[in-house]
Order: C-alpha cells, then sequence, then structure tokens
C-alpha cells in the first residue's frame, strides 16, 4: 500500500472497473450541469437541440440522459459507454464519491453495488487513498 507523504496513490491501488455496466442500469440517469452539457454536445458533434431531443429528459432545470430498456441510452452492453470523452462529471466520478470518507455505512453500500473495489484493502486504506487522490484532483485544478 502506498505511503501518503512519499509515496503516489494510484487509482489501481483501491478500484478497476470491471464494466459490468451496473451503475448506467436505472430508470432514471445522473443529473448533468452546464458543462457536462457543453462536453456532451462537443463530444457528439451535434447541436443543443438535437442533442436534447436525442439523448436528454429535461425536467424543468433538471437534465438527464434518456434511458432505454432500464439503462443510460449511452449504455451498450458490448462496449460499454458510447459517450465516454463526454460523459458526465459524476459518472467520471463514480464510484470513488468523497461520501465514502465521511461515513463508512456509504462506503459499504457503495462497495456491495460495485465488483470494482480491490479486495484486501481496509476502509483505513481506502480512504487514504481515496484522500490523497481527491487532493490531487484539487491540485490539478488548481496548478498547484
Ligand atoms: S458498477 Fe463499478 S465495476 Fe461496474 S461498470 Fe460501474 S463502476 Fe465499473
Ligand atoms: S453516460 Fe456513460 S457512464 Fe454515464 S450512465 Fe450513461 S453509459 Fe453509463
Amino acid at each position: 500500500m502506498t505511503n501518503k507523504n512519499t509515496t503516489t496513490c494510484y487509482v489501481t491501488d483501491i478500484f478497476a472497473c470491471t464494466c459490468c455496466g451496473f451503475c448506467c442500469h436505472g430508470e432514471t440517469t445522473v443529473s448533468l450541469d452546464q458543462r457536462d452539457q457543453d462536453r456532451m454536445i462537443k463530444t457528439l458533434g451535434l447541436t443543443p437541440e438535437e442533442t436534447r431531443e436525442r439523448y436528454w429528459r429535461v425536467t424543468g432545470s433538471v437534465v438527464q440522459m434518456q434511458t432505454r430498456e432500464g439503462h443510460c441510452i449511452f449504455y451498450d452492453k458490448s462496449v460499454g459507454c458510447t459517450v465516454h470523452e463526454g460523459r458526465p462529471w459524476r459518472c467520471r466520478q463514480w464510484p470513488l464519491h468523497p461520501s465514502m470518507l465521511a461515513d463508512e455505512n456509504n462506503y459499504r453500500t457503495i462497495t456491495e453495488s460495485c465488483p470494482g473495489f480491490k479486495q484486501g484493502v481496509s476502509y483505513q486504506q481506502f480512504c487514504h487513498v481515496l484522500q490523497a487522490l481527491l487532493e490531487q484532483a484539487d491540485s490539478d485544478k488548481t496548478g498547484g
């Protein structure tokens, strides 16, 4: 396991997606903020109107992705996410959610629904790595 002060932490210390697709299933999806919408429009190469018509479910100010047959419209069981470069930030973050640091119950709930978590890692070890990864992400955003 990595040491916070002397060694870089890697996502693969705690997680590797198996591409099982479980998190892309359900009758609703994550919501898209403005940056998500802009990124998705750019990735798809469509107009905002075309993107909205073909792929989004808009309820008041809430924009989600449409679903088909119980999963996100962009999920394809043979290839996974078909809008990978343009996927929303919540999809990018999942399943390494900061709430897992605050409450071990959140950690248990999420790890039970996702088979990508590395086995044999204690909750304390997991938190150590995730905290370091989140700090690294913040540092990257601010140029620190
Ligand atoms: S549930 Fe976990 S392992 Fe499965 S696709 Fe989602 S993130 Fe990957
Ligand atoms: S955008 Fe991609 S990663 Fe996100 S729910 Fe849809 S298929 Fe899954």
